[in-house]
């Protein structure tokens, strides 16, 4: 939705969301344009709709961009261009939490940057970046790409950086990230996440909070 003010990053599982994903001419959140946007809404952790149109990017679309999305020139002739696409979405969406790999750096710029262009505004939803989260509850994994996560889990990775094809495998890892998250003990004076710490006297867990919550419990 478009608002005044950007909405907050938030770090939790929640079972209603809509999973987007950006398809893009490059990786420059200042000078790229997007080229297709995906989207699915999940109710209750399954996904009840889905949302995804190719967008004209009114410029050529570079070949490095083409070869690692397998979308051309040809294909976007005649797709709307984004300020219609996005629009789409943002009613698609409407005020529910966004939830996205690597969001926060990447695509939430995108549509921020041209929300702004288009309207004035910006978006307003809150939104949740699986990248970020998976480095937080699964911190002893050395690489946390969308598609390395979905085979860590046990989902196939197949159809990869199509937009559709990538939000429907962020829900599973989104849905994996949750039962994982569920798992991890929770601080009792502020309900941040405990996390294993290294010391004096060997390990223990404290609150991720530290150093503005200091609970700590012997492991
Ligand atoms: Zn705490």
């Amino acid at each position: 939705m478009l608002a005044s003010q950007p909405g907050k990053k938030l770090d939790c599982y929640i079972a209603d969301y809509v999973v987007f994903d950006l398809e893009t001419t490059g990786c420059s959140a200042k000078s790229d344009a997007v080229v297709e946007i995906s989207a699915v809404k999940v109710i209750n952790g399954q996904i009840v709709d889905e949302f995804s149109t190719l967008v004209n990017p009114e410029r050529p679309i570079p070949e490095q961009a083409s070869y690692v999305n397998g979308i051309t020139d040809d294909m976007v002739i005649d797709a709307p261009i984004f300020q219609v696409a996005l629009r789409e979405f943002l009613d698609f969406a409407g005020d529910m939490v966004l939830v996205g790999h690597n969001i926060h750096a990447f695509d939430m710029k995108f549509i921020c940057r041209d929300a702004l262009n288009f309207w004035g505004q910006t978006i307003g939803n809150d939104y949740i970046d699986t990248y970020q989260l998976s480095k937080v509850i699964l911190p002893d994994l050395t690489c946390h790409q969308l598609g390395f996560l979905a085979e860590y889990f046990g989902f196939s990775s197949s159809g990869a950086h199509r937009a559709l094809a990538d939000c429907k495998m962020n829900q599973h890892v989104y849905e994996a990230l949750g039962q994982e998250l569920s798992k991890i003990p929770r601080c009792p004076k502020c309900e941040n996440l405990l996390k294993k710490r290294e010391g004096k006297f060997g390990p223990f867990l404290g609150c991720s909070a530290f150093p503005n919550c200091r609970y700590t419990r012997d492991l």
